[in-house]
C-alpha cells in the first residue's frame, strides 16, 4: 500500500518549454548589453563566446550545477574583455544577469498546468526538484508549493539520488510516499525509480521510450491527465 504523501515535481519543460523562454530571455540581454556596454556585444557572439564559455566551466567545474552563478561569471568575462576595472564590471555583470533573470522567469505555462498545480495542492504537499534556475517567486508558483530544491541548493545535479533524498529526509518520508512528475526519461524517471520513488512522465512531445529507458509508473500525453495518474498511485492501482 502506498499512501502518497509527496510530490516531487521537474520545471522546465514540464510546466513550460524552456528553449522559447531562454530565447526571449537572451534577446533581452543583448538588448540591455548595446545600451549599457556596447562593446561586450563582439565578445557575446560566436567562438569568442565559446571560448569564454569553456574557460569559465574549466575554472569553475565544481560550480556547474549553479546556472545562475555560471552565467554570472561568463558575462563578467565578457564585460571584462571590454578593458572595464573589475569592480564596475563585476556590478554590469550582476545587472546584465538580472535583465536575463527576469526574462527566464517569465514563463508560459503548459496548457493545464495551473489547473494541475491547484488541484494536487489542495491534496499533497508539493516539492519542485529543478536542474534549472527558475525562481519560484517569480515564476509564479509559490501558492502551490510547500518547497523546492534546486541542483545549485543540492550540490548535485539529478540523476542523481541527492536531489530526489533532499525533500524525502527533510519530511522524513520513505520513497514509496512519494511520486517524482518530470519530462526526462534519465534525469527524472531513471532518477526518481532509483531512489524507490513511483513516477509519472510527462510525454508532451509524443517521445518515444526505448526499451533500455527506465520504466515510469504512469505517463501522460497532456498536463491535465496527472491528477488522475497521481490519484491512481495513492490510490494503490
Ligand atoms: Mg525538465
Amino acid at each position: 500500500m502506498s499512501r502518497l504523501q509527496l510530490i516531487t515535481l521537474d520545471l522546465d519543460n514540464t510546466l513550460w518549454d524552456v528553449d522559447s523562454i531562454i530565447i526571449k530571455a537572451e534577446g533581452e540581454l543583448l538588448k540591455w548589453l548595446g545600451e549599457h556596454v556596447p562593446d561586450s556585444l563582439q565578445h557575446y557572439q560566436g567562438e569568442r563566446l565559446d571560448e569564454i564559455r569553456a574557460a569559465v566551466f574549466a575554472e569553475f567545474h565544481h560550480q556547474a550545477h549553479d546556472l545562475s552563478f555560471m552565467r554570472t561569471q561568463v558575462l563578467y568575462e565578457v564585460i571584462r574583455r571590454t578593458g572595464m576595472q573589475d569592480r564596475e564590471a563585476r556590478q554590469r555583470a550582476q545587472q546584465a544577469f538580472e535583465v536575463f533573470f527576469e526574462g527566464r522567469n517569465r514563463v508560459v505555462f503548459f496548457p493545464g498546468a495551473l489547473d494541475m498545480l491547484e488541484d494536487l495542492s489542495r491534496r499533497f504537499n508539493i516539492y519542485a526538484l529543478t536542474n534549472g534556475n527558475a525562481n519560484i517567486e517569480k515564476a509564479g508558483l509559490s501558492g502551490y508549493l510547500s518547497g523546492a530544491y534546486s541542483s545549485a541548493d543540492v550540490g548535485a545535479k539529478k540523476p542523481h539520488p541527492d536531489m530526489f533524498h533532499a525533500p524525502l529526509t527533510e519530511l522524513d518520508l520513505h520513497p514509496q510516499q512519494a511520486v517524482h512528475i518530470g519530462d526526462h526519461l534519465v534525469d527524472d524517471i531513471h532518477g526518481a525509480n532509483a531512489v524507490g520513488m513511483h513516477s509519472i512522465w510527462v510525454n508532451l512531445t509524443e517521445h518515444y521510450r526505448s526499451d533500455n529507458d527506465s520504466t515510469p509508473t504512469r505517463e501522460v500525453a497532456d498536463l491535465s491527465a496527472v491528477a488522475q495518474a497521481v490519484e491512481d498511485i495513492h490510490s494503490g492501482l
